[in-house]
């Protein structure tokens, strides 16, 4: 079987929906497991219904009229006849969502996301599942919690492998087009539950592992993995080929085109990833599987921005010793930030973090009590792999360095 995965960019309006369909027209779609995002922007849109449920009621219902209407806009484009029974199934699971925000009593913020959250997929797959179906590309659409089954980590749920293995065994049809959800999986109550944001990657490895997969294509917005994003450098170069594990360092330090847990399912079963184009599906793209070396040879740019550096050393000149280091982890994981590079010396101890759940105010408070707090925020992180000094020259040269550091085959950057 082959696993496909399109993002909510290739899906954005109803050009892209028909896109989807031609892009399968040419690939064939017998054997297949089409893995959907939410359409454009709408998992954003839905973050804002989630915080106006939360903070601010009198601004929610505009928020949630927004994805309802962006979603109608693509199923005017898509049916004609308004009186396809499209336009029901779709303000049914709008309706469903306006229930659980009428009836849920639940102050758990996390829990609460991911009940809201998961309507930007299945919606999208609704869609496209009878948009393919109109055009006579019949398929068979699953709800993904009912195969990926999670613990209640809600926002960042751990997948329970046993039973998702047995349930993908039990419910994927072989020999025919599925369409399911990315993102989204159920907890043991069968609430919804999230993988992490742009984790429908990751939904299409767990597919391919469970079903012993040929191959799991992401269709993207760019040729395939480049040397760099090309959104913040020039003449970024495509990169024919590379190892799980070059794929894994990259997307590590943050090359957000593959999602960071999506490569090691596919590694343990060697399951080549291929990620391509959707505007030119039959231009190669980028291969990743078993022993690939990276081709072209070339230094790769990771930029993260927004990152926060926090430099800590002790109130009374001692050593920043093993005691201090895991109490400072400890704080780390409390506030679940996720650390990006970490430099210590014998009184001092650096470390640039990603403050993803905006717990910076609280986890500096903490500190604070115990250190000397040095704390920059809106920081850039560059992570250059196989560099050169030529390269590092031309990165520093209009920056301000806070910090660097290299092994052997990366250095890392943190500027202002
Ligand atoms: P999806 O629609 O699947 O969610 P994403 O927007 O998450 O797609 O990923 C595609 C984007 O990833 C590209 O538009 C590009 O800006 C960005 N990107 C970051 N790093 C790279 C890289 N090394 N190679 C290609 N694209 C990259
Ligand atoms: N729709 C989700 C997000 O935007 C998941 C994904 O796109 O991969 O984060
Ligand atoms: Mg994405």
């Amino acid at each position: 079987m082959q696993i496909f995965k399109f993002g909510g960019a290739s899906v954005k309006d109803a050009k892209g929906v028909i896109n989807l369909a031609s892009v399968l027209k040419k690939t064939g779609y017998n054997n297949t497991v089409i893995v959907v995002s939410a359409m454009g922007k709408t998992t954003n849109a839905l973050e804002v219904v989630i915080k106006n449920y939360f903070e601010n009621k009198t601004e929610l219902q505009s928020a949630l009229q927004e994805v309802i209407k962006y979603h109608n806009e693509i199923l005017l484009d898509l049916f004609e006849d308004e009186t396809h029974s499209i336009y029901e199934k779709v303000n049914l699971l709008f309706i469903e969502l306006k229930q659980f925000l009428k009836s849920n009593k639940s102050p758990d913020y996390n829990f609460v996301y991911d009940q809201i959250i998961g309507y930007g997929e299945l919606v999208s797959t609704t869609i496209i599942s009878a948009y393919l179906n109109s055009i006579n590309i019949k398929n068979n659409w699953l709800d993904a919690r009912d195969i990926i089954k999670t613990d209640t980590n809600y926002r960042s749920a751990h997948v329970n492998w046993e039973t998702t293995q047995k349930l993908i065994s039990a419910n994927l049809k072989t020999n025919s087009l599925n369409i399911t959800q990315g993102f989204i999986g159920s907890d043991p109550n069968n609430f919804t539950t999230s993988l992490g944001r742009e984790g429908s990657d990751y939904s299409a490895a767990i597919l391919a592992y469970g079903l012993n997969a040929d191959s799991v294509t992401i269709w993207k917005d760019v040729p395939g993995v480049l040397n760099a994003d090309p959104r913040y450098f020039d003449n970024a170069k495509l990169l024919n080929k590379i190892s799980y594990r070059e794929a894994i360092e990259l997307a590590f330090y943050g090359a957000s085109v593959i999602h960071p847990k999506t490569l090691q399912p596919l590694q343990r079963k060697e399951i080549p990833l291929l990620v391509k184009s959707f505007l030119n599906p039959d231009a190669s793209g980028t291969r990743i599987g078993k022993n690939e070396t990276l081709n072209p040879m070339m230094p790769c740019f990771i930029v993260k921005k927004n990152q926060v550096l926090i430099s800590l050393s002790s109130l009374d000149f001692s050593y920043i010793v093993e005691e201090n280091i895991s109490e400072i982890f400890n704080l780390l994981h409390l506030y679940k930030m996720k650390v990006d590079l970490i430099q210590n010396s014998a009184i001092s101890f650096s470390v640039c973090v990603d403050n993803i759940y905006n717990n910076l105010d609280e986890l500096l408070l903490h500190l604070k009590a115990k250190f000397k707090v040095n704390c920059t925020e809106n920081v850039s992180l560059y992570t250059i792999r196989h560099y050169t000094q030529n390269v590092i020259d031309k990165i520093e040269a209009d920056k301000t360095v806070l910090l660097k550091q290299l092994t052997q085959e990366t250095i890392q950057i943190v500027s202002k």
